[in-house]
């Protein structure tokens, strides 16, 4: 086992709880154990329901959950190179990336924390309708009830870190169920909530088999809403299937970025080659296509080419690591067998191979829009780099897809920039700056068959409470 070794057991109403099964956590680099998590099932996810719908009974008022929620903050402060490492030895994320996500979740409970002492409903202008008049109306906020959260491996501290700030800002007590592959980062926040003073039943947190407990958060009437994160398969089809909760959803993106001829390359090179391969492409808005106004593209690829390999793959616990493994072996094949399609579909390999069995930063030109790399998730150290004939041609293309969670454009035009914010089809389009970038208090969704919904705290807490309306006589 690694040095770091850990053992956890179930989070349900306050208690650890064992199930005399065990799932192994390995490290995706080494494949070494890096810790053991007890296996729950049906049984537990009920159980854990139940202690969820307890703690409603006793709801906690806002000031106690903002405390809570900043006392997670700084808790995850003091332990920040612990909570990186735990990201880093078990999704394999490079030690710098895992330290910056560390910190992103500190920024997610600190803006959830705002969003519980100012959530409030809003005046009615009763009067504005002649029926209304001498009556005085507003509305409240509630929490909508148990929140049933699913959460990835990619970002294993920070995304289950938007389901439950958001739903503790909201009020709602939470059933998570972390990505078995990255198990050790949910259990370890969900100790500092503990810590920080979350009474029993407010975090119940089980592990083990998805379709059981995702089956358990679908059929209890009591879990009210579901927010997921993840494929886009299984996430619909729980939307399918759970019909009348809320049912949100953050799923995937083939990531487009439209480079016009008068951009600023090196600007835009030094960006989409840093963001085209972080976590190994194991973002949902990593860059993965990018179409170069054609005269730009040999210049373009000149410069992003030689970035591109200056990337240093290796052990992600170095600090200088800048690309370490894919989250499996199985991913792995699965990529290497889409970059070879697209070699023997006509694709160039500008640069790519493997290190040490590790893929290295993989560059595609002139790639037919019906590969796979072209037009699903590669999920991996992929980028295609295509010429286009205009801005239009360049937005006509990054479109052509199933997806739509966020795309970029480079330019110096205002008028090119605010043509593409109106032509690209995405939940956000970014200026000047890759799309792979996300802060955590904005809205961050996508449309088309990326998701449903918009997170940041401010957005998730207003989707987990429902609005009443008071009407008084006066
Ligand atoms: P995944 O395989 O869909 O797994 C996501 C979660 O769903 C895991 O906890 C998984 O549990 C669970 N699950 C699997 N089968 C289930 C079932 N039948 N019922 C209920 N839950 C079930 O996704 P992933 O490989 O971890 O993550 C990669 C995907 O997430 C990519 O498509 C990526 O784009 C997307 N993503 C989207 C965003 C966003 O914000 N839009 C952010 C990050 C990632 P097990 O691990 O136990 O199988």
């Amino acid at each position: 086992m690694a040095a770091t070794a850990t053992e956890r057991k179930l989070l349900i109403g306050g208690e650890r709880v064992e199930t005399g099964d065990w799932l192994e956590v390995r490290s995706p680099y080494s494949g070494e154990l890096v810790g053991r998590v007890a296996k729950g099932g049906a049984a537990e996810a009920r159980r854990a329901v139940d202690a969820a719908a307890r703690a409603l009974e006793s709801p906690l008022p806002a000031h106690r959950r903002a405390e809570i929620l900043v006392k997670v903050a700084g808790l995850i402060g003091r332990r920040h190179e612990e909570v990186a490492r735990t990201i880093c030895e078990e999704a394999g994320k490079p030690i710098k990336a895992a330290r910056a996500e560390a910190s992103r979740a500190m920024s997610t409970y600190t803006f959830a924390a705002v969003e519980a002492r100012k959530l409030a409903g809003e005046m009615v202008p009763m009067d504005a309708a002649q029926a209304g008049e001498g009556k005085l109306g507003f509305t409240v906020r509630k929490p909508i009830g148990v929140v049933g959260a699913i959460s990835p491996f990619n970002f294993p501290c920070n995304l289950v870190a938007h389901k439950i700030a958001p739903a503790l800002a909201a009020g709602c007590p939470v059933v998570l169920k972390p990505a078995s592959q990255t198990l050790l980062s949910a259990l370890l926040l969900a100790e500092l909530e503990l810590e920080a003073g979350l009474p029993a039943g407010w975090l119940n947190v089980v592990a083990g088999t998805a379709s059981e407990i995702g089956d358990v958060l679908v059929e209890d009437e009591r879990v009210k809403l579901i927010t997921f994160t993840g494929s886009g398969d299984i996430g619909w089809s729980l939307a399918q299937r759970a019909a009348r909760k809320r049912v949100k959803l953050e799923l995937g993106n083939s990531t487009p970025v439209v480079v016009a001829a008068d951009a600023d390359l090196d600007a835009a090179t030094a960006r989409l080659a840093a963001n085209a391969f972080s976590f190994a492409g194991q973002s949902c808005i990593s860059v993965q296509r990018i179409y170069v106004e054609r005269p730009a593209y040999d210049a373009f690829l000149e410069r992003f080419v030689p970035l591109v390999e200056e990337l240093k793959v290796g052990d992600p616990a170095d600090d200088d690591t800048d690309v370490g493994p894919v989250i499996d072996e199985h991913a792995r094949e699965r990529i290497a067998a889409w970059i070879e399609e697209a070699r023997a579909g006509g694709a160039k390999v500008l640069t790519g191979g493997e290190t040490n069995g590790l893929l290295r930063p993989t560059v595609l030109a002139q790639v037919a829009d019906d590969l796979k790399v072209s037009c699903d998730e590669v999920f991996g150290p992929v980028v295609v780099v295509n010429p286009v004939a205009s801005v239009d041609e360049a937005i006509e293309r990054a479109n052509g897809t199933r997806y739509g969670l966020q795309a970029g454009v480079f330019t110096t035009s205002l008028d090119t920039a605010l043509r593409a914010a109106d032509g690209l089809e995405f939940g956000g389009v970014t200026v000047n700056e890759a799309p792979t970038f996300r802060s955590d208090q904005m809205p961050y969704g996508g449309v088309k068959a990326s998701g449903n919904t918009k997170e940041g705290p401010a957005w998730a807490v207003r989707e987990m409470t429902e609005e009443r309306l008071v009407v008084i006589q006066r």
